[in-house]
């Protein structure tokens, strides 16, 4: 997860004279169009499913809607490192023209840097744009900083990806504390704001000293709890899927890249999406059906956060088939499967057992 992080760090490129290469247009919404290279294609839900977080960060942060949709350039490897300009291997990154360009899929991240292109000023300051970034662009679990926010804060421009979790982490402080529209105000202004500048830019937009914000931050959120949602997930405000029987939760998760539920595309790994929900505290079994020799692996989000430990829970079922004896505290959680694709379409599918 911190290594795709960091591959990711390169936002906001000047671009000089390029070209994009040759691309067909494979997704197109009012809020994002993504044009892929040739022979690449998405999963069916792919789409879909990044604008559902482009939309819950528009409403959120109230910094506008898009006249046009954002573009995104979904590439081969060696045209995204070209277009990056970057000298190390990149997922992606976003040009101070507003595209987003990536060689994966779903591609969320550039797309939180694109919008704050398009609605604020470009080059804003890395730790604050990053996290924002993190906050609402990464559709899995970030783990808890590694770096002190002393030292993670003072990178205006260019920060490294091992602090973006710190810096998501600060971020959604500052989200909780003045609310995502002023957060996010000050981040689409922040071109002009220096390491040097900041307490003085910090205090003049949110009104208090960051010195007195960093103590509370400080206090509030300790260490102990560093890794607890503090994320946004979009698919949190789905409904959530209904039980199959009073002890039995099944989803088919194997219908295919075509599925509207399906993310991803082009061969790799088919991520899915759901959202489970239960009225009262419960211990489960966690179960892959049909997909164990396809390396699935499910990951459960507490939806609305809580600390690390109850938070967030990844299983490889490839191992031994099922988790025994999870417990989950009262509440919505997001239900994510990845498997590689080619799985069979049926049976095939995770179920989430309660003890009766
Ligand atoms: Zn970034």
């Amino acid at each position: 997860m911190l290594a795709v992080l960091g591959l990711s760090s390169a936002a906001c490129i000047e671009p000089e004279a390029f070209e994009f290469p040759p691309t067909d247009v494979v997704y197109e919404g009012d809020l994002i169009r993504i044009r892929a290279a040739p022979g690449l294609e998405p999963c069916g839900g792919t789409g879909r499913s990044m604008e559902a977080m482009l939309s819950l960060l528009i409403s959120e942060t109230a910094l506008g809607g898009l006249e046009s949709p954002l573009e995104v350039y979904w590439l081969r490897g060696d045209d995204v490192q070209e277009l990056c300009k970057a000298d190390s291997e990149i997922v992606g990154c976003s040009l101070s023209t507003t595209e987003a360009v990536t060689s994966r899929m779903p591609e969320e991240h550039e797309v939180v840097h694109a919008y704050f292109e398009r609605k604020g000023a470009p080059f804003r300051y890395s730790f604050f744009d990053e996290g924002m970034a993190t906050v609402y662009g990464t559709g899995t679990h970030v783990p808890a900083p590694q770096t002190p926010l002393e030292e993670s804060i003072l990178f205006d421009r260019r920060m490294p990806g091992v602090h973006y979790p710190r810096a998501g982490h600060f971020v959604s402080f500052l989200i909780e504390e003045f609310g995502p529209q002023t957060t996010a105000a000050f981040v689409a202004q922040s071109s002009s704001v220096t390491s040097e500048s900041l307490p003085v830019d910090f205090e003049a937009h949110f009104g208090e000293p960051l010195e007195r914000v960093i103590e509370a931050y400080t206090t509030e959120m300790p260490e102990s709890c560093a890794g607890r949602g503090w994320q946004r997930f979009s698919a949190c405000e789905q409904e959530p899927t209904e039980w199959g029987s009073t002890f039995t939760w099944e989803v088919n998760v194997g219908a295919g890249c075509e599925d509207e539920v399906s993310l991803g595309g082009s061969g790799g790994a088919v991520r899915e999406r759901f959202i489970y929900e239960t009225d009262e505290d419960v211990v489960v079994q966690v179960q892959g059906v049909g997909i164990v020799d396809h390396r699935p692996r499910v990951e459960l989000m507490r939806c609305g956060g809580g600390c690390e430990e109850e938070f967030s829970y990844t299983h490889d079922l490839e191992e031994n088939g099922v988790l025994f004896g999870l417990p989950l505290d009262a509440g919505k959680y997001l239900v994510k499967s990845e498997f590689e694709s080619g799985a069979p379409i049926e049976p095939s599918g995770i179920s989430i057992r309660r003890d009766p």
